[in-house]
């Protein structure tokens, strides 16, 4: 394997922020007047649909028996995307352990760094600022982002469309991932995958990854990222 480039999923892998995500989705319910409250197991179950107008899509479908009102799931959604930018500016989000060091490290080795999200861009945005202190287009070279593509994860869209703006093809280049969804997706758009499981995807199956990981401290740096996924890519 050549490593040209890594492509990071975001959330549960860049930062844990599901957390920050399930209370902007509870506090924009109650600014709307909505009774509607997502406890952690609820969430835990609704993570299973990447991307928030999806996951609403989803809630009022199966749970609330009723057709998806794409009105109101915009107005949540505008809603609940300012919510967690307000959240994340507090300081309610840091980098995993290792993410930072493994960047740095990327970037020093000279490779290509991206993100590939179901998330929409301005998500990516807000968190680069939060928990890099940077803006999203100097830690990352290609973002790829949930509402530039037709599909979420785990279709592979998201993924191709950062191999397309890469200029790169799959053999080059690793994705990192926290879910089984997000390892389908990647693995569906033919790239290794190292997965390390977050808060939320701990019980999930991620044996499809390429490698697993426990935490990204385990990973010394691009050079052995590359070692560890050659030999079982
Ligand atoms: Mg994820």
């Amino acid at each position: 394997m050549s490593l040209k480039a890594l492509i990071f999923d975001v959330d549960g892998t860049l930062a844990e922020t599901e957390e920050l995500h399930r209370q902007s989705f509870n506090d924009t319910f109650a600014a709307h007047g909505l009774d509607w409250q997502w406890d952690e197991a609820l969430y835990g179950d609704l993570l299973q649909t990447a991307g928030s107008r999806a996951r609403l899509a989803v809630w009022m479908r199966d749970h609330l028996g009723r057709a998806p009102d794409p009105g109101l799931i915009a107005a949540l959604y505008r809603t609940k995307t300012a919510r967690y930018g307000r959240l994340l500016a507090g300081g309610g989000v840091q980098l995993r352990p290792g993410i930072a060091d493994l960047i740095d490290d990327a970037a020093r080795a000279g490779l290509t760094l991206a993100v590939a999200t179901s998330a929409g861009r301005v998500n990516v945005v807000a968190l680069c600022d939060a928990v890099f202190g940077r803006p999203a287009f100097q830690v990352f070279d290609v973002i790829a982002a949930g509402d530039e593509v037709a599909a979420n994860k785990p279709a592979p869209d998201v993924y191709r469309l950062a191999l397309k703006r890469l200029g790169l093809p799959p053999a080059d280049c690793v994705a990192l991932e926290d879910s089984h969804i997000g390892v389908r997706a990647a693995r569906a758009a033919g790239l290794a995958v190292l997965a390390c499981p977050s808060h939320y995807t701990r019980h999930e199956d991620l044996s499809d990854a390429t490698q697993c990981v426990n935490t990204y401290t385990e990973i010394g740096g691009a050079a052995d990222l590359a070692a560890r996924l050659s030999t079982v890519a």
